[in-house]
């Protein structure tokens, strides 16, 4: 922890103590991936809260996912901070609505829909509709898209109309649809996940005494990922600001990758319109990966076209130069995970540790493959990071057996009070059918015994940190972890989809699946969904400090139909891949250029012996849960999770 406020400062560039020292009025910080923005408003607010000039419970930091901010507010911690709400939108609004729902509706906040797709399709029946799944889940999809767009059921006909979309069905009917669904959440008592913005926003605008409530209690507001912020989530900080302007906001165009909800980056574009008075602040030195990487990003970057290209910064690496990417061709999927794994061992065999290691991948269906991969190879991993440790509920039940023994402790022989915490937690766990040794295989069982090997060896560093502490005192620890979401550190590799990486970094990254299909992905058509789908790969480029892959498979699977290419967005990139960045590749040119187990390309006739490789249960990709119908394994999403707008939707979700 700094010894004073001052040094708090240290070990920040001039620009970035810039914007930690204007602890007043707008800030906008603009710059590109790794150039220190996060790091930049943690440390304003930890300056802030040191001085003394921000109250800390005054403070409201937004982030983007759970992890971004169970980060900071470790960070915080770190520098002597504490107290100070780091919250997604959604996990804020939620908490402010529990609170006032008594006051501003009466009773409790209704519960949250568990099956969302069957209330829609109860309000189809009512008016002697019937849809098939699939048309069911576009009519889910329009009816997310309608709440997103604060679109009421009867101004979605001429909304649709006028974003010049392509409805799946008939307007009219959709709008009648979504108005009874709406109608059907009211008699139920649940409310959906765009609800609770909605909700929240409309208590706020129409109750003037619960508005001026928040005001009194938040002060100071710091929004970090603001270029993808969404319309009605532009309106909830305007609520939560009233007529202040103590708003720090940093973000990066170039990262817009959730517009599809309808965020877009002017709101970070045009900040000095709203606020007349910001202090902007452009930042370029690279502090996050080595000039190789820096390169790659500023190419890919430098044939992307748009608003957000505009206003693009050449980012400056900072760091020593490091390896060069490796691109890999793989004959299919498979071999893809497999060559994947064998990479991911070099590197651990070399010293880099499993929790500095990631594998980013489009859609979070490619997940499972790697899950085997990794396995086989005994490799840790963790599916989505630490995040919400301590809800998940594996933890939920250990915690509540631990507590239980520590309790009881004195009568159970398994706790004699001359046996050490880890040997007694272990212990306790395996009444529970938890084993030293992981389980074969991947899926949900091996992500649960994930979970409780990260219980076991943080209660092995309490130990070790305090020697003669007892059971008693690590439920203490871990109830103190759970008030402030302290989860442990992520020990394996993390696999995650692109959407879910942002703002993170690891010192090894794998960009997996980047052939044309997957990425772009085969539903971007406009240019300017493909120019999401560039910036979704800068996302991903840029989360590597050091070591960074770019793979892709001909096929889906051994024997299958091989024709596939690499990723338009390589072109020119890659070693040997021409100049010109958006024609794809000719089918048969050159292959892999460089890297272990790449160039494994069989040829089709010598693969068609081969069967199909099933690895492991299909699971629901919003969910997790093991799938068993044919159909729902087909969309790779069980009935019960929502529609499919974007994959991105999915990270919303889970994230909350
Ligand atoms: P992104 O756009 O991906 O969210 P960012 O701009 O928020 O990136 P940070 O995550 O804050 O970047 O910083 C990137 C990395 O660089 C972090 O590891 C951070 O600690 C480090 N870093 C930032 N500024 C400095 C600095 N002045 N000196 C040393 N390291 C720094
Ligand atoms: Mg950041």
């Amino acid at each position: 922890v700094p010894d004073s406020a001052d040094a708090v400062l240290d070990g920040l560039d001039p620009e970035q103590r810039e914007v930690a020292e204007t602890l007043q009025g707008p800030v906008c910080v603009l710059a590109g991936a790794g150039t220190g923005k996060t790091r930049a408003i943690t440390h304003r607010i930890a300056y802030g809260v040191r001085r003394g000039d921000f109250q800390a419970t005054t403070v409201l930091a937004v982030t983007f996912t759970n992890r971004a901010a169970g980060e900071m507010r470790g960070r915080l911690r770190e520098l002597g901070a504490h107290g100070v709400q780091a919250r997604t939108f959604h996990s804020a609004a939620l908490r402010q609505l529990q609170f006032f729902w008594p006051k501003a509706v009466g009773g409790d906040l209704p519960r949250l829909v568990e099956r969302k797709v069957q209330l829609v399709a109860d309000a189809a029946a009512r008016c002697h509709v019937r849809l098939d799944r699939g048309e069911l889940r576009d009519v889910t999809g329009e009816i997310e898209w309608a709440k997103v767009t604060q679109t009421v059921p009867s101004d979605y006909a001429a909304a649709v109309a006028k974003a010049a979309r392509t409805p799946p069905r008939d307007p009219a009917e959709t709008a009648q649809i979504y108005g009874l669904y709406e109608q059907l959440k009211r008699e139920r008592s649940v409310i959906d996940f765009e609800d609770v913005l909605l909700l929240t926003v409309g208590i706020l605008q129409d109750r003037h005494d619960i508005a001026d409530q928040v005001r009194a209690q938040y002060k100071h507001f710091v929004v970090d990922e603001y270029q993808d912020v969404s319309p009605l989530q532009q309106r909830l900080l305007e609520l939560w600001l009233g007529d202040r302007e103590n708003l720090c906001v940093v973000g990066d165009a170039s990262q817009t990758i959730y517009s599809f909800t309808g965020a877009t980056p002017d709101h970070l574009l045009n900040f000095r319109t709203r606020h007349p008075q910001a202090k902007i602040v452009k930042l370029v030195r690279d502090y996050r990966s080595t000039p190789q990487i820096v390169h790659l990003a500023n190419g890919l970057l430098s044939h992307a076209s748009g608003r957000a290209a505009e206003h693009r910064l050449e980012l400056v690496s900072q760091r020593e130069k490091g390896p060069e990417a490796v691109y890999a061709e793989y004959a299919d999927e498979p071999a893809e995970a497999d060559g994947a794994a064998r990479r991911i061992r070099e590197l651990t065999e070399a010293g880099t540790l499993a929790g500095n290691i990631a594998v980013l991948f489009r859609t979070n269906g490619q997940s499972e493959l790697y899950e085997q991969a990794l396995a086989d190879a005994g490799i840790p991993y963790q599916l989505r990071g630490a995040e919400r440790f301590f809800e998940r509920r594996e933890v939920l039940e250990a915690h509540a057996a631990l507590r239980g023994a520590a309790r009881f402790g004195g009568n159970d022989p398994l706790l004699d009070d001359t046996v050490d915490i880890p040997s007694q937690v272990r212990a306790v766990l395996s009444t529970k059918g938890w084993t030293s040794r992981p389980p074969a295989g991947s899926g949900a069982t091996r992500d649960r015994w994930e979970s409780l090997a990260s219980l076991v060896r943080l209660a092995e560093d309490f130990a070790q940190a305090h020697p003669a502490a007892t059971l008693g005192d690590l439920i203490t620890e871990l109830d103190e972890r759970k008030a402030t979401q302290h989860a442990p550190a992520v020990e394996g590799v993390t696999l995650a989809s692109l959407h879910a990486a942002k703002g993170l970094e690891w010192d090894a990254v794998f960009l997996v699946g980047l052939a044309e299909g997957m990425m772009p992905i085969t539903y971007a058509k406009t240019d300017e969904q493909l120019e999401e789908e560039r910036r979704l790969l800068y996302v991903g480029v840029t989360r590597a400090r050091v070591h960074l892959s770019l793979s892709w498979a001909l096929a889906r699977s051994p024997g299958g139909w091989s024709g596939r290419r690499p990723s338009r967005f390589l072109q020119g990139l890659r070693p040997g891949s021409g100049t010109t960045p958006t024609r794809p590749r000719a089918p048969g040119a050159a292959g892999a250029t460089g890297g272990p187990g790449a160039s494994t390309r069989t040829s089709p006739t010598e693969a068609a012996g081969g069967s199909r490789v099933r690895r492991g249960p299909a699971r629901c990709r919003v969910c997790g849960r093991t799938l068993t119908d044919a159909g729902e394994m087909k969309l790779m999403r069980c009935e019960d999770c929502p529609s499919d707008m974007d994959e991105g939707v999915y990270e919303r979700l889970r994230d909350w």
